[in-house]
């Protein structure tokens, strides 16, 4: 069984919508201070990326 792969960097993967999708909101949502969207959004990229790209953000990623 493979290691997941572990970053602390989210990069959206090109040509992925959800991952352009799930950035903007976070983007906004840091941009306009709402803390509980950003956490949101947060929360619904670590699952997305370890669910559909195979990869683990670390604590604290950016
Ligand atoms: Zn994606």
């Amino acid at each position: 069984m493979a290691e997941a792969v572990t970053t602390r960097r989210f990069t959206p993967e090109a040509g992925c919508p959800r991952c352009t999708t799930l950035d903007m909101a976070r983007r906004h949502a840091k941009d306009t201070h709402d803390h509980s969207a950003e956490t949101d959004a947060r929360v619904l990229i670590r699952h997305h990326m370890r669910t559909e790209h195979g990869r683990e953000l670390e604590v604290g990623w950016t």
